[in-house]
């Protein structure tokens, strides 16, 4: 680098003035390239492509599933207020949501059920919607007035930062010699892999985006100005009054075997296995709060029983969400093989923007299934019903003493939806297992009797 150069950037480090004026040129001319250096009064945005589920998919690894996705935005921006709705085509159903958001009022609507819930404060939904266009991040770099400071140069970016409307801090990359915004990138603290960077890279119509450098999406945007919107777009259903969360609560399926329900949310359940100096629970769902809240309430109900080791039916995040809390408070992972890369990287995440501790010593312990952890009290068996189409790798947990088998998403007892192919290839894993459980328990719906799958058996859909 040039001294006198040098000299420049350090003097903009210490003079907000000069930053912002650097900031302010660069801005202006990108909003120029972009055709939005006169503000639009309405913007209406479509986008379609492809989503990555990294923690939704068969896999804990890559490939991922790929989802198909659609979205369309209509942004009022005079008036201060939005219609964004999403659609995502999963294997089993098409899920369908949309935001209505003004100054005094969000909705988040399910669009299969029709029904609105609060969603949240104004600024962040507007905030969200910032990197799905260069112009959209431009405008919002410019409502950031005096905020906005100039960064230095990458390559052949130069860079800004701005606070959003939101307080959430971007940078924007901007192209030198073409003006085009090239990259956008931000923060946000992922409750399981700690301290993500979030990057979208513009070229033309199409947006790649990055979380922590690996694609989760891959999108071609079309964008008017000016164009009329309707009011009716911004009227949402009359929202649902928010519901109570259903209470935890311990059910003893069998001696020293309890269904914990509704952990840390409704409809997601824990197995607590009792063994005589030590316990074991299968499926960490919840949150982090969660863990800790029923790791207390284990030892209070069974203090010779301090809780050691916990196990996941599958890898996907609803069903391992409150890990770190058990790895913070020293309870062992047992892990398949298959998934122990993909648990380690959540027990070594950093989690400086949520000012979480790192997690200390090796919390996840790699096991062949399958593994069978007995004394005279009790017998619990990890066993692999895998593959399934829901996740390649699918333990169950098998309690021979008592006939219960708990599973995870292969089967939702209590309700008549038609077998997905994972009911049918848990039933025939159990068939293969030799398994004649008396009970099904699972992470969600009812404990039903074995007849009950077995009544899901005869057509897939
Ligand atoms: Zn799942």
């Amino acid at each position: 680098m040039h001294a006198p150069l040098l000299v420049l950037l350090l003097a903009f480090a210490g003079d907000p003035l000069e930053s912002f004026r650097r900031a302010r040129g660069i801005l202006d001319r990108a909003m120029t390239a972009h055709a939005v250096s006169v503000p639009p009064s309405t913007i209406a945005l479509s986008l379609h492509g492809t989503i990555e589920q990294l923690t939704q998919s068969p896999r804990s690894e890559p490939p991922f599933l790929q989802t198909p996705h659609r979205e369309t935005l209509l942004l009022d921006l005079k008036g201060q207020r939005l219609r964004h709705s999403r659609e995502t085509e999963w294997p089993y159903f098409t899920m369908k949501r949309t935001t209505v958001a003004t100054r005094t009022a969000v909705a988040d609507i399910d669009d299969t059920l029709g029904t609105a819930s609060a969603g949240g404060r104004f600024e962040t939904v507007r905030r969200r919607v910032n990197w799905r266009s260069p112009a959209l991040l431009l405008l919002a770099a410019r409502d950031a007035g005096a905020g906005l400071r100039y960064a230095g140069r990458d390559g052949a970016a130069e860079v800004l930062v701005f606070p959003q409307e939101d307080g959430q801090v971007m940078t924007l990359m901007i192209d030198a010699r073409s003006h085009r915004v090239l990259h956008a990138r931000w923060l946000e603290a992922d409750p399981l892999f700690g301290d993500v960077v979030w990057e979208t890279s513009y070229s033309g119509d199409r947006i790649v985006q990055r979380s922590n450098g690996v694609v989760v999406a891959t999108l071609t945007f079309t964008q008017r100005s000016d164009v009329p919107i309707e009011e009716a777009s911004f009227v949402a259903p009359a929202l649902q009054p928010a519901a109570a969360p259903p209470a935890m609560s311990f059910d003893e399926l069998a001696a020293g075997v309890m269904l914990i329900r509704n952990v840390g949310r409704g409809d997601y359940h824990s197995l607590l296995v009792l063994f005589g100096d030590h316990s074991v629970l299968v499926e960490p769902v919840g949150a982090a709060a969660t863990a800790r809240q029923l790791i207390a309430e284990i030892s209070a109900r069974f203090p010779r029983q301090p809780l050691r080791f916990v196990a996941a039916t599958h890898h996907h995040d609803d069903h391992v969400a409150a890990l770190r809390g058990y790895f913070a408070a020293g309870v062992t992972l047992l892990s398949p093989r298959s998934n122990a890369a993909y648990f380690r990287a959540i027990a070594t995440a950093r989690h400086t923007i949520a000012g979480a501790a790192p997690i200390a010593g090796d919390r996840v312990r790699e096991v062949a299934l399958p593994h069978r952890i007995a004394d005279a009290t009790n017998e619990l068996v990890l066993l692999s019903a895998g593959p399934t189409e829901h996740a390649e790798e699918m333990t169950i947990a098998w309690l021979p003493r008592a006939g219960i088998v708990f599973q995870g998403d292969l089967f939702r007892g209590g309700t008549m939806e038609a077998p997905r192919k994972s009911t049918l290839q848990f039933a025939a894993a159990l068939e293969r297992l030799g398994i004649t459980p008396q009970r099904i328990a699972g992470a969600h719906g009812e404990v039903v009797s074995f007849d009950a799958l077995r009544g899901e058996r005869p057509q897939p859909r």
